[in-house]
């Protein structure tokens, strides 16, 4: 029999590498932003059209390739930064491996012009799919350009795999954080469809965060720095009481070079333990400089894991390097001198005329009228379980009518039957409410609504009930367009990150059918005029900015719905949680709007809301 092995050619080769090398184009900025930096650059210019799909183009003035280099940077194995193996023990470059390039021009259209400083000219070279098109003398400026058009345009299966032009270019955003919050010393300029979306000179590790994620930041910023024989630790952990319930800002860099890892992501939170909430985690920024020999960053194709020799110690060192940090930041309130002043202050609001507060008046405002045209009584209580206090007027005649006439109809209790039937009816006509309630409902350990049922009881999670009545009011809000919007009697300005913003317009148009009203959302300002009911002006900024790191996530995972992520968000964050105390009205309200809800069994995150126990349940027990 032929034999009937062959060596594949090296396009086919190239391609199945690229697969490894390229997933999306984000993995393109991330390979082209580090070689500028390889490259000696002092401005690196990002600049993508269609979130990176159709055009991505980094330009450096780092030390550009000579004409044979030129031509050699584009073979697999290629590279100048490593010669034999045992320089994978002493690296100091991003790449190594010489793949990328080669991987990239054999999925795409490339276009490449660089120039050595010595050299008069520069070289151009246009390659598709590993096919060299043209090598040219041509007149450029010091450094390198590298353009990227029409990613995947052999793969039409990868290229249809991609996600919208949005989703691609956060994943774009992502990459370029990661690589200038590394490299502050480095400017940075990025631009999207001709829009300028970050402009970054030079600066210091503390004001680079401050350029990508925004003034506020810069408050909650704690410094940790640490110099041991083992390792140099250096950067910030966000205070303890800007937690957050998402993970989100969270860097880790080795040797500049941004890593994920999950062990010393522990022992950050280990240092922060007692300090914030259960479930919330720190954000931080921070800094590990090891001898390169001790380090082991070939174990993941794209680079993010990393192998320490000594995990053990960094883990320790790390945790009591935090603590420390945390613990000299309560005691002394940390100065910072070079803080630039320009930075606490909007720039919308440098220049700006003072303005007389203008307060709205709703004329046609009548408190008595409230109780049947205001949605905020029945099923309301959104707003935490103060809210509950409130008779919930629609809710409180569906308990009478039900209990009162004992009819079924309209009975939101109809799949369960409550003992206080059998109450006399003298209870009801009783004014006191909270007395009456007092026999059908009690707390249990400020968690737990146990209410009683003919066959036995009914113990509820107050937390997830809550969000369960929530989640189905702020649906319906979306859905029917019919949510009642509060003006706020001053305009609120919140200060967000660019990505941010670019998150809240995407959202905008549910944000305004749940009740928001926005006077401007754009980078510089975002103001706020009104708000939904359900939330109080102090809220507001917490529930974006969880709006805002959830959306992310989700967008993560494959399935979503901006409806549902928005309506799930809102009633995690409002809901009353593990802990509050109720008052017997706001607990009568509330299982008197769990079963109302069309799905009352479960939360909006599918656990259970309550449990039964039945009077055979705990015969059982006593058998
Ligand atoms: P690696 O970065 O792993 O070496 P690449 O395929 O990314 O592999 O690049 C191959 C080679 O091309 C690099 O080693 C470097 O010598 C050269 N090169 C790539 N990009 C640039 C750039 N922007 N400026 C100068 N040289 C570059
Ligand atoms: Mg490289």
């Amino acid at each position: 029999m032929a034999d009937i092995i062959k060596l594949l050619p090296d396009h086919v080769a190239n391609q199945i590498a690229a697969g490894e090398v390229v997933q999306r184009p984000a993995s393109v900025v991330k390979e082209l932003l580090e070689n500028a930096i390889d490259a000696g650059a002092s401005t690196i210019k990002l600049i993508v059209k269609d979130g990176g799909k159709n055009l991505i183009q980094v330009v450096d003035n780092g030390k550009g390739m000579s004409p044979t280099d030129a031509r050699l940077s584009f073979e697999r194995h290629a590279t100048s930064k490593i010669q034999k193996a045992e320089d994978l023990f002493n690296l100091n470059t991003k790449g190594f491996r010489g793949e990328a390039l080669a991987s990239i021009a054999a999925i795409a259209h490339v276009e490449l012009q660089t120039k050595m400083e010595s050299d008069e000219v520069g070289t151009q070279i246009k390659i598709e799919g590993s096919k060299i098109i043209s090598q040219e003398v041509m007149v450029t400026p010091k450094g390198t350009s590298m353009l990227v058009k029409n990613l995947f345009f052999n793969i039409p299966a990868r290229r249809n795999f991609l996600k919208s032009n949005h989703v691609e270019l956060r994943h774009i955003t992502d990459e370029f954080h990661r690589v200038a919050l590394a490299h502050p010393g480095i400017a940075f300029h990025y631009y999207n469809n001709g829009s300028e979306l970050f402009n970054l000179p030079a600066v210091n590790y503390r004001k680079r965060i401050v350029q990508i994620f925004g003034g506020k930041t810069n408050p909650k910023l704690v410094p940790v720095e640490e110099e041991t024989q083992v390792v140099k630790i250096s950067g910030f952990v966000n205070k303890p009481e800007f937690a957050k319930k998402s993970r989100g800002e969270q860097f880790f860099f080795v040797n500049d070079r941004f890593i994920k890892s999950p062990y010393l992501h522990h022992a950050v939170v280990a240092a922060f333990e007692g300090l914030i909430r259960p479930n919330t985690y720190p954000g931080y920024f921070l800094c590990l400089e090891v001898d390169p020999g001790t380090i082991d960053i070939n174990i993941h194709p794209t680079k993010t894991e990393v192998k320490f020799d000594d995990e053990h110690t960094l883990y320790a060192l790390l945790r009591s390097t935090i603590k420390h940090s945390l613990g000299q930041f309560s005691v002394v309130p940390a100065i910072d001198f070079d803080q630039d002043p320009n930075l606490n202050t909007p720039y919308s609001f440098k220049d700006k005329e003072v303005e007389l507060p203008k307060v709205a008046v709703d004329a046609t405002f009548n408190p008595f009228a409230e109780s049947t045209s205001k949605p905020q009584g029945n099923s309301g209580g959104a707003k935490g379980y103060s809210n509950f206090s409130k008779p919930s007027t629609k809710g409180w005649e569906n308990l009478y009518e039900g209990l009162g006439s004992e009819k079924e109809d309209g009975n939101p209790f109809a799949s369960i039957e409550f003992e206080s039937e059998v109450i006399t009816g003298s209870i009801f006509k009783d004014e006191n409410v909270e007395e009456e309630s007092a026999t059908t409902t009690f707390q249990l350990r400020r968690k737990y609504i146990v209410t009683t049922i003919k066959s036995g009881m009914v113990v509820i999670d107050q937390s997830r009930a809550h969000q369960r009545v929530l989640y189905e009011k702020f649906l319906k809000n979306i859905t029917i367009q019919e949510a009642v919007s509060q003006q706020l009697l001053f305009p609120l300005s919140l200060s967000f990150s660019t990505a941010d913003v670019t998150i809240l317009k995407e959202i905008q148009g549910q944000l305004t059918t749940i009740g928001f009203a926005f006077n401007a959302l754009n980078d510089d300002k975002v103001e706020i005029t009104g708000v939904p009911l359900q939330v109080t002006e102090s809220e507001v900024g917490m529930v974006l900015e969880q709006l805002i790191s959830d959306y992310q996530m989700e967008i993560v995972g494959d399935s979503f719905s901006q409806t549902d992520i928005l309506s799930k968000t809102l009633s995690k964050t409002l809901s009353v949680k593990t802990g509050a105390v109720l008052d017997n009205a706001s607990q009568l309200a509330l299982v008197n709007d769990l079963f109302a809800c069309k799905e009352p069994g479960l939360s909006p995150f599918n656990k259970p809301t309550y449990i039964t126990i039945t009077e055979n349940d705990i015969d059982k027990k006593f058998i």
